[in-house]
C-alpha cells in the first residue's frame, strides 16, 4: 500500500473533498490514516428497544415502521420515525434532514446509534447516527474525528473503513521486531485499525501508544543521527584554553558572576577545547545573565587570535550588545565592531568580536575565520540562518542562548540535537516583579497609580498579528495618541515600533534611556531583550493574547535594578479562565514552571517556535509522556550507536516520508 499517494486519487475522493481535506492538513493517503480521532462513543452494546431508559447511549437494530416529516411547536423541520425490533417501539427524531424520509424507507432494516432523552415528555433516539447494512457507524465504538466544513466525521469513517481494511495486512511495519516485542507495541496494521475502530475501549490506548512510540522514536533518530553527524566535523580552528583565562576574565568583570554562570563558563570552555565544534544551547530566565557567559566564550577566541560574532533578532538588541561587550571588552583590550542593515560598515578587516544582525549574514561581509558563532534569542533564527553557519565538513562552534527555558521533556525531543546549559540562578539582590492582573472595572485606578509612581512605564500595545505589520503600526499608534491625550496628558510619552527607521527608534530609546521620556508605547515585537534599568512599570496591554512565556520575558524588562517594579496585566476578557491563567504571573515568578504550564496549555508550537525550526508538531505523542520519551530516545541512541541508520531502509523511508527535517549530510 503506497502511503505517498495523493488522496484526490483515492476511490471515492474527488478535488473537491481533496480541497476541504487541505483545511485538515491531510493530502495523502498516510495523512488520512493519521487523522486519529480525538473521541470515541460505546455503541457497541446492541439492546433490545424493550429495555432502554432515557440517558442511555446505545445501538439498537430493527425496521423502520414509519417515518415523516413534521414541524415541531418551534417551526423546526422534524423527520420522526418509528423504529420497532420485535421487543418495542423507539421513536427517533432527526432536525433540518427532511431527505431521510428517502434513505430510511419504511420497511427498510436499520441500526441506528445515539443517546436517549426526553423530548416533548416522551423518550425519543435524539439525531441519532444511522446505518443501513453493516455497521461502521454504529454498533461498535465510533469514532469522532476532528472535523472541517464539508467534511464531517461519518464521511471521514466512511472513507476511512476500506483504507484499513487494505492497510491491515499491507501496511509496512517500519519499527524493529525487537523494539515492538520489548515494549510490547501493536503491529503497525492493527494499531491503525485500533485507533480508528477500535474492537474494545482498552485497545485505543494501547494503539495511541505504538503510535506515539513510533512517532517519538522518528524524531529521536533525526535529532541523534544530526547530532552524531555534528560531532564528526571539524572546528574551524582548535581552540586552546590558556592556564587561568577563566580566573582573568571572572576578574575583570564588574560584578561577581555567579555559581551558575561559572558552571556554564565552564561547560562551554569544554566543548571549545574537545575537538569538535560546539552546538550548545544556553538557557536562562530574563536577566539571568547570558550575556557575559556567552561573552567568556568570544574571550577564548580571541585569547587564541580568532574572530567571533553574536547576532541578534533586532537592531536594538544588536546595538545594546554592542555596547554591553565594549563595556566588557575594553579593560581587556578587546575590540568589538558592529555590523547592522542600517549602517554604513567595513566588509573586513575585522579583529576580535563582532555584533550584529542577519546583516552578518547577508552582507557580503568577510567572515570566513569566525569561529564562535553566538546566536542570541534563537527561536526566532529560521533554519535557511543555521545551516548557512554551516559549512561541509568544518563548522563554526555554534551557541544559541534563549530566555524562554526549554521544559526537560522538549529539550530531549525536538532540541536533542544540542547540548544544553542552565543559568539557574538570578544574580544577587534581584527583587520579585510585583505582578497584577488587572479587570477592566480598575483600569483607571491603575492609570491614576502609575502616575502616582513618578517612575518610568513600558506599556505594551496588544498582539494583534505574529509579524509587525502595517495593522499593528496603526493600533499601536492610536493607542499611543489616546494615552497622550486622555490619560497622561501631563507626561511626556514615547512611541516604538517595528516600521520606524532604525535612526528614529535609535533616537526614542536614547530619551527613554536618559529618563526624557516618562512612558515608551511599544508594539510587543521590538522590545525583546532590552535593557533600561530605571524603568519599574511594565504594563501589558489585552495580555491574554500572549502565552505566559512571553508575558514573564516581557515582565523581565523591568527589575533590573534595586528598586521595587511592578508588572501589570490589563485584560478585557470577560473569561474567567482567561483571569485564571494569568494569575499565575501573579505568584509565579520562574520562567521554567511557566514555560512548563504554557506547553500543557498551548503545545510547543507556537513557544519554541519549532514551525520555523522544521519541525512540525507532534501529532500523536503528548510531551507530558516522559516515560515514553526517554524510552524513545535510549532505543535511538542505541541503534544509532550500534548499527546504525543505514542497515535499516525502512526506517529511512519513513524518515524521509513523514518529516520535513531531514538527517543532514555530512
Ligand atoms: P539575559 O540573561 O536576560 O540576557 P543579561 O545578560 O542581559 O541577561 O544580564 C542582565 C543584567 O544583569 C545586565 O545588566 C548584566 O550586566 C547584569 N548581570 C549579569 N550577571 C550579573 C551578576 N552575576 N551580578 C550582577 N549583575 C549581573
Ligand atoms: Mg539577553
Amino acid at each position: 500500500m503506497d502511503l505517498t499517494k495523493k488522496i484526490e486519487d483515492i476511490r471515492f475522493i474527488g478535488p473537491a473533498y481533496a480541497k476541504r481535506l487541505k483545511n485538515l492538513d491531510i493530502s495523502t493517503v498516510r495523512d488520512l490514516l493519521y487523522h486519529i480521532p480525538h473521541r470515541y462513543d460505546d455503541f457497541s452494546q446492541v439492546k433490545q428497544i424493550s429495555e432502554i431508559h432515557p440517558g442511555d447511549v446505545v445501538s439498537v437494530r430493527g425496521k423502520v415502521w414509519q417515518i415523516k416529516n413534521v414541524f415541531s411547536r418551534t417551526h423546526k423541520m422534524m423527520t420522526v420515525a418509528l423504529i420497532n425490533d420485535g421487543t418495542g417501539t423507539l421513536r427517533s427524531l432527526w432536525f433540518h434532514q427532511p431527505y431521510l424520509k428517502n434513505t430510511l424507507k419504511e420497511g427498510t432494516e436499520v441500526t441506528l446509534a445515539g443517546q436517549i432523552e426526553w423530548f416533548q415528555n416522551k423518550p425519543a433516539l435524539m439525531s441519532p447516527e444511522f446505518e443501513v447494512g453493516k455497521a461502521v457507524h454504529t454498533a461498535r465504538i465510533v469514532p469522532t474525528y476532528p472535523v472541517t466544513a464539508g467534511i464531517s466525521s461519518k464521511w471521514l469513517r466512511s472513507r476511512m473503513k476500506p483504507l484499513l481494511d487494505e492497510a491491515k495486512n499491507s501496511v509496512v511495519d517500519f519499527l524493529p521486531e525487537e523494539i515492538q516485542k520489548r515494549y510490547q507495541l501493536l503491529p503497525l496494521g492493527q494499531a491503525l485499525q485500533e485507533i480508528h475502530f477500535p474492537t474494545r475501549l482498552d485497545m485505543v490506548e494501547k494503539a495511541r501508544k505504538r503510535l506515539a512510540f513510533d512517532e517519538l522514536f522518528l524524531l529521536q533518530l533525526i535529532v541523534g543521527e544530526n547530532k552524531r553527524t555534528w560531532k564528526k566535523k571539524q572546528p574551524i580552528h582548535p581552540i586552546k584554553v590558556p592556564n587561568g583565562a577563566l580566573d582573568t576574565f571572572l576578574s575583570h568583570l564588574p560584578f561577581t558572576a555567579t555559581t551558575a554562570q561559572i558552571r556554564c563558563m565552564k561547560e562551554l570552555q569544554k566543548d571549545l577545547s574537545s575537538g569538535y565544534p560546539m552546538n550548545r544551547l544556553l538557557q536562562g530566565d530574563v536577566g539571568s545573565g547570558k550575556t557575559v557567559v556567552a561573552a567568556f566564550a568570544m574571550y577564548l577566541a580571541h585569547l587564541n587570535g580568532f574572530l567571533s560574532t553574536l547576532m541578534a533578532p533586532t537592531d536594538i538588541l544588536a546595538k545594546q550588545h554592542y555596547q554591553t561587550l565594549t563595556d566588557l571588552f575594553g579593560p581587556l583590550g578587546i575590540s568589538v565592531d558592529l555590523v547592522t542593515a542600517s549602517q554604513k560598515t567595513k566588509t573586513s578587516g575585522f579583529e576580535s568580536v563582532v555584533v550584529g544582525t542577519h546583516a552578518l549574514i547577508y552582507k557580503k561581509i568577510h567572515l570566513e575565520n569566525v569561529t564562535v558563532t553566538i546566536v542570541d534569542e534563537q527561536h526566532r533564527f529560521g533554519v535557511e540562518q543555521r545551516t548557512l553557519l554551516k559549512r561541509k565538513g568544518k563548522a563554526p562552534h555554534i551557541l544559541t542562548m534563549t530566555a524562554t527555558p526549554i521544559p526537560r521533556t522538549v529539550a530531549l525531543t525536538l532540541y536533542g540535537d544540542l547540548d544544553l546549559s542552565t543559568v539557574d540562578e538570578m544574580p544577587k539582590g534581584r527583587k520579585i516583579i510585583q505582578t497584577w492582573v488587572v479587570p477592566p472595572q480598575k483600569r483607571q485606578a491603575a492609570y491614576q497609580w502609575i502616575k502616582e509612581q513618578k517612575t518610568q512605564a513600558f506599556i505594551i500595545c496588544p498582539l494583534i498579528e505574529e509579524s509587525e505589520t502595517l495593522t499593528t503600526v496603526r493600533a499601536a499608534t492610536k493607542e499611543f495618541e489616546k494615552l497622550q491625550k486622555d490619560v497622561f496628558p501631563n507626561l511626556s510619552l514615547g512611541l516604538l515600533h517595528g516600521r520606524m527607521k532604525a535612526k528614529e527608534k535609535d533616537h526614542i530609546l536614547q530619551l527613554f534611556r536618559e529618563q526624557n521620556l516618562d512612558i515608551l508605547v511599544s508594539t510587543p515585537v521590538v522590545e525583546v531583550g532590552i535593557d533600561i534599568p530605571h524603568a519599574t512599570i511594565m504594563v501589558i496591554e489585552a495580555a491574554e493574547r500572549f502565552g505566559l512565556a512571553g508575558l514573564h520575558q516581557l515582565r523581565g524588562r523591568v527589575g533590573r535594578s534595586d528598586r521595587q517594579s511592578y508588572c501589570l496585566l490589563f485584560t478585557d476578557s470577560p473569561d474567567p479562565h482567561v483571569t485564571e491563567k494569568l494569575k499565575h504571573l501573579e505568584h509565579t515568578h520562574n520562567g521554567m514552571q511557566l514555560s512548563e504550564l504554557d506547553l500543557k496549555l498551548r503545545g510547543p508550537g507556537e513557544i519554541f517556535g519549532t514551525k520555523q525550526h522544521g519541525y512540525q508538531e507532534l501529532r500523536i505523542a503528548d510531551y507530558s509522556d516522559l516515560t515514553l520519551i526517554e524510552q524513545t530516545k535510549k532505543e535511538a541512541e542505541t541503534l544509532l550507536e550500534t548499527t546504525g541508520l543505514s542497515s535499516y531502509p525502512l526506517l529511512i523511508q519513513e524518515i524521509q516520508q513523514t518529516s520535513s527535517l531531514s538527517v543532514e549530510p555530512n
